[in-house]
């Protein structure tokens, strides 16, 4: 029997195994991938995320962006500009692999899986059943955090709130480019396809992308091998991959009785741009937290842990809250308030509360 197990070995998995770990916790984390695994991700981290990174990643940043062009629709492009970083490059297969290695460790057993097949709960515990080389398994736990991203099993698992989960499309690929830091953090709203395209600098490539806004966005390798045409002049992309990134449209899905959802698993990414590395990295820690505090009651009941947990992730759904709404102004219209976030007084606002590691809501009421 573990303290906990966690489902899921991103960045919201892998920060609650290492803090567990760390905590003296019996922790088993399981993946279906072998890693180092490739990961559908652009691998911007905002400073606010890097401020909550549990370890030291620096070694993995691949460019720091100190400007950011905003591409309009019918309009000159603008720039972003802070005199500190408002974003760091990297790249998820390394960074992840990094990541799992510390949980690791701190104390973690790691176990890849095939499949999960079941999950049961009592008053006392959480029984997964898996299946690992062709052999049906079940492991028990005291708790279990689901971290198996946007399309979580887990979270299917023990149902409820299925319809507040909207998984977004989003797409990327690598483009090999002579040098890369002449091209500088892009998101290019000028397309009109309810969402944007991207081009972020890394060492030796650029790494481009597309994100949608709605669920039904369609979007293909035809499409970015356009774009790289376009605007690298080669159209050559490597790794091209794609995936979803699950939001909420209500509050975010914290779990049900001794399972916590955390990260995309919960629909904690954020519908304006879809960052979703720092709520996973927030949901980690603070899943890890709770479960550390209902470990410390005399009398655990059992759903101590969920009831702080779903406390503490208030912070975060009145920030989603906000994001939807600054999200249903930008797509719907694009102009106007592009036109807004070009002048110097509003971006300038907004990109020192960025670079200064502040949530949207931290910026927008600074007193
Ligand atoms: C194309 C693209 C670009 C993006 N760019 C950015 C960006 O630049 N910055 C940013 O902040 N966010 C970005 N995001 C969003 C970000 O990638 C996710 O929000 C983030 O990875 C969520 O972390 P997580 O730990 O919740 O889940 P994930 O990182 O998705 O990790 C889930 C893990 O669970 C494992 N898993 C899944 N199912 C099972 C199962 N049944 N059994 C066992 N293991 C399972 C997976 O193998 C994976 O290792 C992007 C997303 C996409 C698709």
């Amino acid at each position: 029997m573990y303290d906990v197990v966690i489902v899921g070995a991103g960045p919201a998995g892998t920060t609650a195994g290492y803090l567990l770990g760390r905590s003296g916790f019996s922790v088993l984390v399981l993946d279906r991938k072998k890693f180092p695994r490739k990961k559908a991700c652009a691998g911007g981290i905002t400073p606010k995320a890097m401020a909550i990174y549990p370890f030291d990643i620096s070694s993995f940043v691949r460019r720091i962006c100190r400007e950011v062009k905003i591409v309009r629709p019918g309009r000159a492009s603008f720039t972003v500009r802070a005199n500190t970083p408002l974003c760091y490059i990297t790249k998820r297969m390394d960074l992840d692999g990094y990541s799992l290695g510390k949980a690791v460790q701190a104390g973690c057993r790691f176990r890849n899986i095939d499949k999960i097949i079941r999950l049961d709960q009592d008053d006392h515990g959480v029984s997964l059943t898996l299946s690992c080389a062709g052999k049906t398994d079940i492991v028990r736990s005291a708790y279990l955090i689901g971290a198996d991203g946007a399309n979580s099993k887990i979270r299917r698992l023990i149902g409820g709130q299925k319809s507040s989960i909207i998984k977004l499309p989003a797409l990327e690929a690598d483009v090999p480019v002579k040098n890369a830091g002449a091209y500088p953090m892009t998101f290019d709203f000028s397309r009109e396809i309810n969402g944007y395209y991207w081009i972020f600098p890394r060492k030796n490539h650029v790494n481009i992308g597309i994100f949608s806004a709605r669920p039904t966005g369609t979007m293909n390798r035809d499409l970015l091998r356009m774009y790289a045409g376009e605007q690298l002049g080669t159209d050559v992309l490597t790794g091209v991959k794609g995936y979803p990134i699950a939001i909420s449209s209500g509050r975010a899905h914290p779990g049900t009785g001794r399972v916590l959802l955390a990260g995309d698993a919960a629909g904690l990414a954020e519908p304006l741009l879809g960052e979703g590395i720092y709520s996973a990295l927030k949901s980690g820690i603070l899943s890890a937290r709770a479960i550390e505090y209902a470990a410390g009651q005399q009398a655990p009941g059992p759903s101590d842990a969920l009831c702080r947990y779903k406390h503490s992730l208030g912070g975060m759904n009145l920030d989603l809250r906000l994001y939807r709404f600054c999200a249903s102004i930008l797509y719907r219209f694009p102009k106007l308030s592009l036109a807004v976030g070009s002048c110097n007084v509003f971006h300038n606002f907004f990109s020192k509360g960025y670079a200064g590691g502040k949530t949207l809501h931290e910026i927008l009421t600074p007193f």
